[in-house]
């Protein structure tokens, strides 16, 4: 094929593309925050979570972190925040966790007080976003009531978006959220041996 019948012919799928877009553009008229879920076996969850944490805090955003995990180790997304970002209320879980079924209601405990946090934030319309970082465990070990889980998540305020990370999740969790992401492991370093690296991985 020539170099013109090839430029003519990127151009015509261009317009047809362009004119698809559009259109999608201009049916997408509902304005409003969104319900997202960040879940699969592979890398890039949380991470994907707080790159939204960076991208609400750009137009100054009000953002809240909760995270359903131990946090011994600590994160450079933690130390970000708590040394440049006053403004985010950011909570982890903490102690008292063990994922040892030996303490479950310890464990049980635990999630409840996080969960305690959560919950006014998805009641305060003040909140852009709210990152409920890991909270499918909670769910998957029935640490948390779904059914209030999921209904906090639904009658959250009309203008406040909402990041659910972690595997699983169920099918209930995923109708409830707008957006629903899996990401899936091809390969991890990890398996090849190499160790979790500070600023990567955590
Ligand atoms: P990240 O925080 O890096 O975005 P994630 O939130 O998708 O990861 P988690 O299950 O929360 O995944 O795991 C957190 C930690 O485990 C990170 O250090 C991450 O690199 C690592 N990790 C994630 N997926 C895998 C995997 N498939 N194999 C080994 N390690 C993994
Ligand atoms: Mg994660």
């Amino acid at each position: 094929m020539s170099d013109e019948k090839r430029d003519a012919k990127h151009r015509a799928a261009m317009e047809k593309q362009k004119a698809s877009v559009d259109a999608s553009i201009a049916a997408a008229s509902v304005d409003r925050g969104v319900a997202i879920l960040l879940t699969g076996n592979g890398k890039g969850k949380s991470s994907s979570a707080f790159g939204m944490v960076m991208r609400a805090l750009g137009y100054e955003h009000k953002v809240g972190v909760v995270q359903f995990i131990k946090g011994e180790q600590m994160s450079g997304e933690e130390l970000y925040l708590r040394e440049h970002c006053p403004r985010v209320t950011l909570y982890q879980m903490g102690t008292g966790f063990t994922w040892d079924t030996q303490d479950r209601q310890g464990d049980i405990a635990a999630a409840r007080r996080t969960w305690a946090v959560a919950e006014p934030m998805l009641q305060d319309p003040s909140y852009d976003l709210v990152v409920l970082d890991e909270l499918t465990y909670m769910l998957a070990y029935d640490y948390l009531p779904e059914a209030e889980v999921l209904d906090a998540i639904a009658s959250r305020p009309a203008s406040q978006s909402v990041v659910v990370t972690g595997r699983g999740g169920g099918a209930a969790l995923q109708e409830v959220m707008d957006t629903v992401s899996e990401v899936r492991e091809i390969k991890h370093a990890f398996t090849a041996g190499i160790a979790a690296r500070k600023g990567v991985d955590y």
